[in-house]
């Protein structure tokens, strides 16, 4: 449970060098999120495609988390980057913490530092009593609008119909988030992200060998709450 959590007071303490150490001395954090990242796969797809951005996956879950820990240190040791280069190669952008985001997000993401907030097939808490278990709620809302940049996307997927309409409904009812198409994001050049969170995940590769549906909703974070 979460009392054996270690997680920082707050973004100024978090010492990113240690996850990111050949961006040290850049000052750069994080500005992709995964959230309940599972086994990695969404990060481990996206860290080649953006070698300059950090990206951060959080996963509540201990022997998980470390297996992605396990992944990461094997795909840096073992992809370098061609003799006589600086290039530090690559898989050096990517890290994750053992963490609750449904507690922690603002002690790890300084205000308006995301670009990307991902929510990938979560668990769907099918039971209405447990429908405050869900990763997306008005008061996470606000705290995913704190961390996220005006103009950065929120991307959810999901193979269960009632958590999409949850998830849409409210993000489309918080006054900080838009909805955006998923041509309009291929449109602007987000197309092999948006690639990435139909089919690079474990649970998302699960839904295809069970020939099951994927329902896609992605808002963006408005500069100018909506009235
Ligand atoms: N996103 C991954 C994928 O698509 O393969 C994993 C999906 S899995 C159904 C949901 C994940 O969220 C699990 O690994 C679970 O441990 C994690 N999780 C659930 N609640 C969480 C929380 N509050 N904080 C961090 N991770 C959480």
């Amino acid at each position: 449970s979460d009392h054996a959590l270690v997680y920082p007071a707050s973004p100024d303490v978090m010492d990113w060098e240690l996850h990111y150490p050949a961006f040290a001395g850049t000052g750069k954090t994080p500005e992709f999120a995964d959230v309940g990242c599972g086994f990695g796969g969404l990060l481990i797809a996206l860290a080649p495609m953006f070698p300059d951005k950090l990206m951060l996956g959080m996963e509540i879950r201990v022997q998980v988390s470390q297996y992605v820990q396990d992944r990461i240190t094997a795909l840096r040791a073992t992809s370098t980057a061609p003799e006589g280069s600086t290039d530090p190669g690559p898989y050096q952008n990517v890290s994750i913490v053992r963490a609750n985001s449904m507690k922690f997000m603002t002690n790890y993401f300084p205000k308006h530092s995301l670009t990307a907030l991902f929510f990938l097939f979560p668990d769907p808490h099918f039971k209405s009593r447990k429908h405050k278990a869900r990763i997306i709620s008005p008061t996470l809302l606000a705290e995913y609008a704190y961390v996220l940049r005006p103009g950065g996307i929120v991307y959810t997927i999901t193979d269960v119909r009632d958590l999409h309409d949850w998830m849409r409904t409210h993000l489309e009812e918080f006054p900080l988030f838009e909805p955006v198409t998923e041509e309009a994001l291929r449109a602007e050049g987000k197309g092999p992200i948006v690639d990435a969170v139909y089919t690079s995940t474990e649970e998302g590769k699960k839904v295809e060998r069970n020939a099951g549906e994927k329902w896609l909703a992605c808002f963006r974070r408005i500069e100018v709450p909506r009235v």
